[in-house]
């Protein structure tokens, strides 16, 4: 694959060459994440442009092949994924206040989160190389996106999430005929045991901070962003963090369009994390390299990382973007599901939303001045998580027998 240079630990910068067989540094162990670093000339030289995508047959995010690592002529499954939409909020907008505001709503991927990004490229990525069984450990949306993935390819998935998990994604789980092993324990031990289980077990992990092929199936959001918005992009792009692959995809999709002339600038980054599980934001304010963990506590369970896998990743994106981050309360974050889905139409879950709550937060706090536009990027679909939104959902039904019953709600209106 030519269009790879190397690998790169993004701890000590050892470069490793394209073909390597590890997923992360032997120096470094799982905290030397390598990102992989592209031969932007030969891509460059092979077409890729702004002309070469209008003509694109895809209109999903097989149209930036050119920037992922798999052969050209890799068989590409028939499963829709990427390319979604981005709607202008306006009444959002206003009540946040900022002068525009635009959501691209990947809440309707095909199992209905942003991780389809990530699952589409490792099931490609696991067949490429031979393997029939796959592995990861989730919160919730990598599994079910990873067990559909499987589905439609006729991988074997082995999954592994806490017991916790809202119950519509462990359904999907099942309904995909993924091996569902719920962990008594939190994301993070489910992490640790899914991590020593792959390597006894000889499972291809999808893990998104050690599988460096992940980052690179997030970014395609970035690209999109790029490639839709052109000279539009707006100042800010939110995203809500948990393990902090999410926002340093984004980042690097955004960095590679603006090298190929997509962007004439870089948007700033702007990450919610929920107040009960914030060491990303903790440490970006004391200036560190290093996070340190914590207990994890918020409903937003997407995002309830108290040990983020990715952080070097995600602070680096942070600091070159100028970016600020942001925690919110869970109150905050179930305001924002109904505030989303009352004034666009889009529902998300509670991760999926809590960068809204982020942004109001943001342009109370100064840091959105006045007359800026931010992009949000809705993660994941509302139905995902039925409890927390029934909790969002304080408006009254009406209970009717008759015509009479539905006059006077009328009247009431
Ligand atoms: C995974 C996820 C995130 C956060 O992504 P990270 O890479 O863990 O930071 C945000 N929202 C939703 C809905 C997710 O599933
Ligand atoms: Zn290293």
């Amino acid at each position: 694959m030519e269009k790879i240079a190397q690998l790169r630990c993004v701890a000590c910068a050892t470069a490793y060459p394209r073909d390597t067989e590890h997923l992360t540094c032997p120096r470094c162990g799982l905290g030397g994440v390598l990102d992989i670093e592209y031969d932007y000339e030969h891509i460059r030289e092979r077409g890729f442009g702004p002309e070469k995508l209008k003509n694109s047959p895809h209109r999903s995010l097989w149209r930036y092949l050119d920037l992922l690592p798999l052969p050209d002529d890799v068989a590409l499954p028939s499963l829709e994924v990427g390319f979604t939409p981005i709607y202008p909020a306006p009444r959002l907008a206003e009540r946040l206040g900022v002068s525009r505001l635009l959501i691209k709503d990947d809440t309707r991927q095909p199992t209905a989160s942003f991780k389809d990004r990530a699952s589409s490229v490792a099931v490609l990525k696991a067949r490429s190389l031979g393997v029939s069984e796959i592995a990861c450990a989730s919160t919730g949306n990598a599994a079910s996106s990873l067990a559909g993935w499987s589905a439609h390819l006729g991988l074997k998935a082995y999954i592994f999430v806490p017991a916790s998990a809202p119950e519509a994604k462990v359904v999907q789980l099942r309904i995909f005929q993924s091996k569902v092993l719920l962990v008594e324990g939190s994301y993070d031990e489910a992490w640790d045991l899914c991590q020593t289980a792959a390597g006894v077990f000889g499972w291809y992990n999808r893990n998104a901070a050690v599988n460096p092929a992940m980052v690179e199936g997030k970014k395609t959001c970035g690209l999109e962003i790029a490639e839709q918005l052109g000279e539009k992009i707006p100042d800010w792009v939110s995203v809500s963090v948990g393990d902090g692959c999410t926002i340093a995809g984004i980042w690097k999709g955004l960095c590679e369009m603006k090298r190929f002339g997509f962007i004439p600038r870089l948007p700033r980054l702007l990450a919610t994390q929920a107040k009960g599980a914030n060491p990303i934001e903790r440490a970006f304010l004391a200036g560190k390299e290093d996070i340190e963990p914590q207990p994890a506590q918020t409903l937003a369970d997407s995002i309830s990382v108290g040990h983020p896998r990715n952080s070097r990743k995600a602070l680096k994106a942070l600091r070159e973007s100028a970016g600020k981050v942001v925690s919110v309360s869970d109150e905050e974050i179930l305001g924002a599901i109904h505030e989303l889905a009352s004034t666009t139409g889009v529902f998300g879950e509670p991760a999926g939303v809590a960068g809204i709550a982020g942004i109001r937060r943001a342009r109370e706090e100064g840091i959105i001045k006045e007359g800026e536009s931010v992009l949000h990027v809705v993660t994941g679909n509302g139905l995902k998580d039925i409890q927390s939104a029934v909790r969002a959902a304080n408006v009254p039904v009406h209970r009717v027998k008759g015509l009479s019953d539905v006059e006077a709600v009328v009247r009431g209106s």
